[in-house]
């Protein structure tokens, strides 16, 4: 089992739902990837909150694998962020994005933390993903999540960080507007182009496409009746996507595959309620029953 690295935001969300509204409540992307990922590896977070984020707040990281030696914090407010969804789960509408303590952060990879073999970098300005980067110590596997923000506006900076990660973890709209093609197929042609040789496209309830040099994997999303808060399911996939990676001997197709099936397990457990609570309450039989839904879900007999 290798540790993972990872790079991103700790945040407190505000969510309003079909189902409900919640507000101030611990989110992140690097939150929901290291919740996901320290169910199958041990995790070492960098990120930076503010001083309102306190002993309660913390408790979302105790008595799971995830060190904390990376977790600036600093005079200020937590980076705070308000999402609204419709009727469709796949849309969804920022209200506001405050960085707060967020706008200074550099991230500070302490000593312990440089040699990593597996690296994380979650949604962060690519310019400061490459600083990570350039604090580690030539990582075995290295991933990456980005968005419509950076892709508009520091797309130079995010081609140059893309040569040196091994797979980007995006959204389609995102993988569209990175590649200037509206076919996923071509979309993930064009990305690997740019560096990855691994190209994980998240279809939010339609599913995950993964593509490589050889071909193709595709799993459908779990139908599930009721998705309470989408919020982080994203960096939740990400989490047992990078999660099981780290956790195998290998980077096998076939670890590679199962590897989107533990992301996709993840991620329809954490939509079932707002927030991380879910993912806060998970045991292994959980996801291993999750695991094998997905299973049951796709397999049928030859013909
Ligand atoms: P997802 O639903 O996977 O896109 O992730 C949502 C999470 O990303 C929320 O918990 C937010 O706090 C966080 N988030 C939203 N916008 C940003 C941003 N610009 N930079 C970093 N994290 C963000």
């Amino acid at each position: 089992m290798r540790p993972v690295l990872t790079v991103g935001s700790v945040a407190f969300d505000s969510v309003k739902t079909p189902c409900g509204e919640m507000s101030r409540i611990v989110g992140g992307a690097a939150t929901f990837f290291s919740v996901a990922a320290s169910y199958f590896t041990n995790v070492r977070l960098v990120a930076v909150v503010g001083d309102d984020f306190g002993e309660a707040e913390m408790k979302v990281f105790g008595g799971r694998k995830i060190d904390l030696a990376g977790l600036q914090r600093v005079p200020g407010e937590t980076f705070r962020w308000k999402g609204e969804y419709g009727d469709d789960p796949n849309s969804r509408e920022t209200i506001y994005t405050h960085l707060n303590v967020f706008e200074e952060f550099r991230p500070h990879i302490p000593e312990t933390f440089r040699a990593s073999p597996i690296v994380f970098l979650a949604n962060i300005h690519p310019a400061l993903q490459l600083e990570v980067l350039e604090q580690v110590q030539e990582p075995e596997f290295v991933a990456l999540d980005t968005m419509n923000y950076w892709i508009e506006g520091a797309q130079d900076e995010l081609k140059t960080v893309l040569q040196r990660v091994d797979v980007v973890v995006i959204n389609d709209e995102e993988a569209r507007l990175l590649s200037g093609e509206s076919s996923l197929v071509k979309a993930s042609r064009i990305i690997r182009q740019m560096g990855p040789s691994r190209v994980v496209i998240k279809r939010g309830e339609h599913g995950v496409l993964m593509a490589d040099r050889d071909g193709y994997f595709a799993t459908p999303g779990l139908p599930i009746e009721e998705v309470v808060d989408p919020t982080g399911a994203g960096d939740t996939f990400a989490g047992g996507f990078v999660g099981h990676l780290a956790s195998s001997e290998t980077f096998t197709d076939d670890v590679c595959r199962q590897a989107v099936i533990c992301g996709s397990a993840m991620a329809s457990l954490s939509v079932e309620d707002f927030g991380l609570s879910r993912l806060l309450s998970l045991s292994d039989k959980d996801i291993r029953r999750r695991f094998e839904a997905f299973k049951q879900l796709t397999s049928f007999e030859q013909l």
